[in-house]
């Protein structure tokens, strides 16, 4: 490693053999993180991940999965582990504001045709047990991760904390505010090589505020004495711009979730809820410094408030204005929204922008980006934090695939994996978009929409509706396949060439 131009790391290195598998940094211990960890360790691959938090840090709520990821816990042995980590979802229904039924959104005979259950898991139960499966001493916490160096021969992270690590290859996998992403495209603007779409905002259409309960009385919510979780969106009545979620998760508590589409919102209300806190947002790309071409930095402060706090006083203006907005409206578990209010620790209730790209540019030299970091999907029915999940099981086939750690193979690795997955990830963007707007849309074509949807769609047409988008389910190329499930079209899946090769070998021996 003549050319390495910084000291290596004692922790980690980068591999010196033609052959070796390539030293993987994970930056972020999202689920996308996690379960690539899990991959790369299955597949012999070394690894690190590096979280910014000093523990796991998902959002406040639900993560909701279906058939698109459930075969590869197959796979790894773990789905009996999975379903009892979770609650069968029992439908969705949308209601009107006074509780009237507009419609339900469920497929009969769901699992015959999937061959998977849809599924709700408390998130933070979900996020430990993907962590629980990572080898001891592989995820590095309060390690925020500030600057990135690359060159032929490796990738080298710098923390908050000053630590360097080093590797052959650098994967982001920390979010939808992704640091990596934002350093990389600074760089590659720096050279005048960034897809002008990539340096453009986000799409920002709505606004969401979040929290779980505590454990509840299910005296007074009998339907947390269910052994299924069900899922309501309640709509406000023309002209209003909110709609509100209510599921009813493991542990006698509810997730609700307030959602203000910002295109259907008067003066009037947005006078309210946003005040005059409305310009503290921060205009991230005023925060780069001009550095070395072959560096790039990101500050501490531009990823979003994740959770009230205080001190973030435009954030907990709006989460108050909007808590007293909405306190009395009606829920279909009995009560108000008010009630869930004071059954949930304030400090945890979140506040954040639901926003959807899905970016041109997922891998530049030695690093990639998987997740939310490099499509921002709007959050309908577990559609994104599945194609996350996915990349993660794409991202780990292509390293195993690797001939050499060097900058070309990494490279067409990279191509490989970008290849296979843009396609799905545009089709998904697209899906959540319409779901969006059937699900949570409240203007006026967004309800002339969902009543044609729901009241004069066929049936069949609505399952397939549904189907959508679950008929793609990769697997893992280095672990036995596990047959296709369900009635529904299966997908057919390019081995691995190696793995049969390996398979060949054993069975000679
Ligand atoms: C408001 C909202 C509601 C949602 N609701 C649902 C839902 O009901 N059901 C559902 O299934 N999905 C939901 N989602 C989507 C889901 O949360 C995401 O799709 C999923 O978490 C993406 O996973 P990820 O691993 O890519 O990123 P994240 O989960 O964001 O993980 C990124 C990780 O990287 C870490 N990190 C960030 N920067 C650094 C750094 N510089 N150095 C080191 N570490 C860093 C973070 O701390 C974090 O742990 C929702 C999303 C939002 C925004």
């Amino acid at each position: 490693m003549s050319h390495y131009p910084f000291p290596l790391s004692p922790t980690t290195g980068i591999s010196n053999k033609e052959n070796a598998p390539p030293h993987v940094m994970i930056v972020g211990a999202g689920i996308a993180g996690l379960l690539l960890g899990i991959l790369l360790d299955r597949a012999g691959i070394p690894f690190r991940i590096y979280e910014s938090g000093i523990k796991l840090q998902p959002e406040e709520g639900v993560v909701s999965l279906h058939a698109g990821i459930f075969p590869v816990f197959e796979q790894l042995g773990l789905y009996e582990n999975v379903e009892r980590l979770s609650l069968r979802i029992a439908g969705f229904h949308i209601h009107q504001d006074d509780m009237t039924k507009i419609g339900t959104l469920v497929m009969k005979d769901g699992k015959t045709v999937l061959g998977y259950d849809h599924m709700m898991f408390c998130s933070i139960s979900f996020h430990e047990f993907l962590a629980s499966l990572i080898p001891p001493g592989r995820i590095h916490f309060n390690k925020k991760v500030s600057s990135i160096e690359e060159n032929r021969d490796g990738v080298m992270i710098r923390c908050s904390d000053g630590t360097p690590y080093h590797g052959d290859i650098l994967v982001g996998a920390d979010g939808g505010n992704s640091g990596v992403r934002q350093g990389l495209y600074k760089l590659l603007q720096n050279r005048e090589s960034l897809p002008v779409v990539d340096g453009l905002p986000m799409r920002r259409g709505y606004m969401c505020m979040m929290g779980v309960t505590d454990p509840l009385d299910p005296g007074r919510f009998p339907v947390l004495d269910q052994h299924v979780s069900k899922a309501y969106q309640v709509l406000g009545r023309s002209p209003s711009p909110f709609s509100w979620c209510i599921v009813s998760v493991s542990g006698y508590r509810i997730n609700w979730k307030v959602i203000v589409q910002l295109e259907a919102m008067s003066p009037e209300v947005e006078e309210r809820l946003m005040g005059d806190s409305r310009d503290d947002s921060v205009d991230e790309t005023e925060y780069w410094s001009d550095r070395q071409q072959q560096q790039y930095s990101y500050p501490h402060y531009q990823q979003q408030p994740k959770r009230s706090s205080p001190g973030l006083d435009g954030n907990a203006f709006r989460i108050d204005a909007l808590m007293k907005e909405v306190n009395g409206f009606m829920t279909p578990f009995g009560g108000t929204l008010g009630d869930l209010f004071d059954s949930t620790q304030r400090h945890e209730i979140m506040l954040t922008y639901l926003e959807n790209k899905v970016f041109e540019t997922w891998h530049h030299g030695r690093t990639v980006l998987i997740g939310d970091a490099c499509h921002k999907l709007l959050p309908t029915a577990g559609q994104e934090t599945v194609a996350s999940m996915q990349d993660a099981v794409v991202l780990a086939n292509c390293l195993y695939d690797l001939k050499s750690p060097s900058l070309n193979d990494i490279g067409d690795a990279f191509k490989d994996f970008k290849a296979e997955r843009y396609a799905h990830v545009k089709e998904i963007d697209d899906i959540s978009k319409v779901n969006a707007k059937l699900i949570y849309g409240q203007t006026f074509m967004d309800r002339f929409t969902r009543y044609m949807f729901l009241t004069c769609m066929p049936r069949s047409l609505q399952v397939k509706n549904i189907a959508k988008g679950m008929v793609y389910r990769p697997q893992a190329v280095f672990l036995p396949r596990v047959p296709h499930r369900g009635t529904g079209a299966a997908y057919v899946q390019r081995p691995s060439r190696k793995y049969q090769d390996k398979q060949r070998q054993q069975q000679h021996e």
